[in-house]
This record gives C-alpha cells, structure tokens and sequence, in this order.
C-alpha cells in the first residue's frame, strides 16, 4: 500500500507547488474566507497552509488521509456535475505517502480541534488539543523519503516561484477569498478579499496593466463571460498574462489560448501574448475536467462553437475601441 501511494502520489504531487494547489483548493472548498501561505526554501522544506474554513471533524481526520477518500461527491452521476475543486480523493492521501504533514483542525460543532500527523502514509500522532475554528497544514520535507523524484526539483527561488504565479491565480480565481502569500518571513501577496475583479487586476499587475483594461461581459448559447483584456505583453515566463477561470477554477485550455491569441492577431508583435482575465461560467456537463489528476486542462464537448464565439467576443472587444495600435 505504502508503495502504491507513491505512486500514485506522483501524479498529484509533482512538485511544491502542487502541494500548494491542493491544499489551497480544499481549504476553498471548505468554505474559507481567509488563506494564508507561508513558505520556505521553495516550499521544500516547509509549507503551512492556514483556513478559516469548516475545519475536519474529530473522527473524520484519519479518514481524509485514506486514498480515493472524498468528501464531495457521493456516485458516479456526481462527477458529471463537479462544483467543488476537489472531487477525487487523492490529494491528501499523495502529500502524505511523500512529505511529514501536521494537521491542526476544528470544526465549529466540536469543543476541541484534533492534532495529526502523518508521515510516508504512518500516523505518528492522533491528539485532542484546542484549536481556533478551521485548519491547519504543515507540509515539511516533500520528497524526504524519494530521493529520486526530490532530485528533479529545480532551486528553491524557481519553486517559491511557481507558487507565487499559482497565489496570484489563485487570488483572481476566488475575488471573494482573502489571500495571503508569505515567502521566507515576506508577504509577497495580501488581497482584500473584497470581491472586487479589478481591485485584484491592479493589486497584482499594477497600474499601466490596470488602466488599459477593457472590460468583456458577455453571454452566448453556450457560456457567460466577463473578465477583463488588456494590452498583449512580453511574456514573462510561458503565457503568464493569461488566465482564464472555469466555473471558479483555473485552467489552461489550448483551445481557448488559440482562440484569443488568433482574434489578437495584428495587434500584436512577436514575444507578445494577450493580457487577460477571463471568468467563464459554463454548464458542468459541458467540460470535462476529470482529464488529469491536477484538473488543470480542459476539454469541451463543443469544441467548434466556443473556439468561434470567443474569438468573435474578443475580436469585437479589441477592433471597437483603439487602444491596442495596429502592428
Ligand atoms: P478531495 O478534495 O478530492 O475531496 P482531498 O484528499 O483533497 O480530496 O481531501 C480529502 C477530504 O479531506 C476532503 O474531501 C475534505 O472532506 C477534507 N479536507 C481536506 N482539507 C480540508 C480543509 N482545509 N478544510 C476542511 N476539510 C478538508
Ligand atoms: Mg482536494
């Protein structure tokens, strides 16, 4: 068993940051209105992650860490129409076949939080302690006892770096969620919380980004869109300027990059990419994110038809006012 949970942890678990992305889901999952990251050398040595969401309950805290065990959904119909970010069970159960996790938890019903923790899939403790409401991950040493795979990460500021691009679309994913992400004793990112798109545009590409920002609002047969696009960028890394949000989850869709790098076409130069945030909502029967255990590429079932009317949406956002100058 310890071995299959390896394994299996191998797909979940590349890296820090996909630690990160875990965790953070389900503490947004649970409902949480603040998350704090905190961080060190990478993510390798250390993560906490902290919530005010509705906690583990007592007898359930074991169970959370068994594989394919989930909370959130209940049948097979049930994954047709995935709400929660997290459906499959398996993040716990992998963080915990290759890292040291401490867990602190409480649920609001319960008197007393739980303490646990677990290391290469062993419960080394099971204890009763006081706890503010919610929960508390700590993640040390991943990869401690897979040499072979620690191996393949890249330096700690490169890993530090996945997760605070990770934080930043986690914070524009959730305009409703107050995040904060702290590297190495340093707050990187604190948003509001407020709900507000644009607030967050500004807090984390700063001004110029913020004040080119053409707003898209629109609704076809298909999806409802609203979100923001602005002036094509040098790219940062590999198309970092755009994210595009489905159903409150980010994701990267080739057939949604093509379809607004090609409806940019002649207003932008080489090495450029669009900027934008764009906020899909969509029928869940459409998508099909159960494709990869990090849930991160997206299929349609209507291909042709979303690939046309999102160029057509950003095509008109772009050619009806001159803010972006012909190439
Ligand atoms: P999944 O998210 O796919 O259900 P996970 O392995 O990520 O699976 O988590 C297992 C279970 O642990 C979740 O279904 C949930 O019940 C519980 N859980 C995990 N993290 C939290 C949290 N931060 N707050 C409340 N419950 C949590
Ligand atoms: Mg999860």
């Amino acid at each position: 068993q310890e071995t299959i949970d390896k394994i299996a942890a191998g797909e979940v678990v590349e890296r820090p940051s996909s630690v990160v992305k875990e965790l953070v889901e389900n503490a947004i999952d649970a409902k949480a209105t603040a998350v704090t990251v905190e961080i060190k050398e990478g993510g390798i040595s250390f993560i906490r992650i902290t919530d005010n969401g509705c906690g583990i309950e007592k007898k359930q805290v074991p169970i959370a860490f068994l594989r394919h065990s989930t909370s959130k959904i209940r049948s097979v119909e049930d994954l047709l129409s995935i709400h929660s970010l997290g459906f499959r069970g398996e993040a716990l159960s992998s963080i915990a076949a290759v890292a040291q996790v401490e867990l602190i938890t409480k649920t609001y019903e319960e008197l007393t939080g739980t303490r646990y923790v677990i290391e290469g899939s062993k419960e080394i403790e099971n204890e009763e302690i006081g706890a503010p409401e919610g929960t508390t991950f700590i993640v040390r040493n991943l990869f401690y006892n897979v040499p072979a795979r620690r191996k393949f990460l890249k330096t700690a500021q490169t890993e530090a770096g996945y997760i605070s691009d990770l934080m930043e679309r986690m914070a524009l994913s959730h305009p409703d969620v107050s995040f904060k992400f702290i590297n190495n004793g340093q707050t990187k990112l604190h948003t509001s919380g407020n709900g507000n798109e644009k607030d967050l545009i500004y807090h984390i590409y700063g001004r110029d980004i913020t004040s080119a920002v053409l707003k898209v609002e629109h609704e076809t047969e298909l999806f409802k869109l609203r979100g923001f696009i602005g002036k094509p960028m040098i790219s940062r890394g590999n198309r970092n300027y755009e994210n595009y949000f489905i159903n409150g989850r980010y994701i990267k869709s080739a057939l949604i990059a093509k379809s607004i790098e090609e409806a940019y076409k002649g207003f932008m130069m080489q090495h450029q990419y669009p900027f934008c945030v764009l906020y899909f909502e969509m029928d869940s029967e459409l998508l099909d994110v159960n494709v990869h255990p990090t849930k991160m590429e997206l299929r349609f079932s209507q291909n042709e038809e979303i690939y046309h009317s999102l160029f057509e949406i950003i095509r008109d956002t772009i050619s009806h006012r001159d803010f972006i100058p012909e190439v």
